[in-house]
């Protein structure tokens, strides 16, 4: 068994598996324009805090942990209100078309509800470009997708195998796309298999 998968992995894997694998397999990674800006959103949010905002408790940066789990990662901001807590992950751009960023709300909750006794409804992802925050409700679905992911991501990093590159829309703003030339790659797949 792993010791413990970073929180970031798994929207990684739910992005893209064969990306998850060459940044936490084989330590690769890229900066483009939408890492740098996503870099310098989380360097400003994580400096370690807490404040009260009119009736809301807000504490930035805390580590979070799952011995369940066995997940570990940084929060973006943790709010307390009226008696409830949830997530608040921050994200560069807006609401994309893929789950991923849902499913690491989804993986802090786990960490949340195991660390405080508390069951979590609600979580959100904060997307700077847009200063709007999304709501992500904390379905038996979401949850059942998460700890799926868990067990995939678990299995990625312990075998080390491989996952096929394959082109997708998800390539388009990729920072790994000139590593991992995807189109090439299934030229040549298709050429072999021919
Ligand atoms: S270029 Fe595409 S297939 Fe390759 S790592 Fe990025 S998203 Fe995945």
């Amino acid at each position: 068994m792993t010791e413990y998968i970073p929180i970031a992995a798994l929207n990684q894997y739910a992005y893209c598996s064969h990306r998850c694998w060459r940044m936490f397999c084989l330590g690769e990674f890229t900066d483009n324009q939408y890492t740098i800006e996503g870099t310098s959103l989380h360097e400003n949010v994580h400096t370690t805090s807490e404040i009260y905002r009119e009736e809301t408790f807000q504490v930035r940066a805390i580590w979070l942990k799952s011995e369940q789990y066995k997940l570990i990662g940084k929060s973006d901001l943790i709010e307390l209100e009226s008696g409830e807590i949830y997530p608040v992950e921050y994200k560069r751009g807006h609401k994309g078309e893929w789950d991923n960023d849902e499913l690491q709300v989804c993986a802090q909750a786990l960490c949340l509800e195991e660390m405080t006794g508390k069951t979590i409804s609600t979580g959100y992802v904060y997307y700077a470009l847009t200063h709007q925050r999304q709501t992500v409700e904390l379905s038996q679905d979401l949850r059942q997708y998460t700890i799926a992911t868990i067990g995939d991501v678990n299995r990625l990093i312990e075998t080390g195998a491989m996952p096929q590159a394959i082109y997708s829309k998800r390539c388009k703003g990729c920072s790994l796309h000139d590593q991992c030339l995807p189109k090439a790659i299934e030229k040549v797949s298709r050429y072999q298999e021919e």
